[in-house]
């Protein structure tokens, strides 16, 4: 078997029927991807998809706003490497809805 994807999850693909086509959170463009508020990777490994794609874990997101939000993510993580002294903490976690 191989791991699942959090891509290939049902509730991602649900999520994905859910949010496209509503405003972007960042710019207010039709949203045609959906963003993941903390980021996949910064769960532990093991962590269960439905954890990962919990709607409250979930954004509507134009594809613009969503690489560039990956791109200054990976920049982030990988600028982290080279703190050697400092410790990371995530700043943006997911907020409950209200
Ligand atoms: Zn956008």
């Amino acid at each position: 078997m191989t791991k699942p994807s959090p891509y290939n999850d049902k509730q991602y693909k649900a999520a994905k029927r859910r949010l496209h086509g509503q405003p972007c959170v960042d710019c207010g463009n039709i949203a045609d991807t959906v963003d993941h508020i903390r980021p996949i990777d910064t769960f532990p490994p093991g962590t269960p998809l439905n954890v990962v794609n919990a709607p409250d874990n979930l954004q509507p997101m134009c594809i613009r706003c969503n690489s560039r939000r990956g791109a200054q993510y990976r920049n982030r993580k990988h600028a982290r490497k080279s703190w050697r002294n400092k410790t990371y903490t995530p700043k943006r976690l997911p907020t409950p809805s209200q």
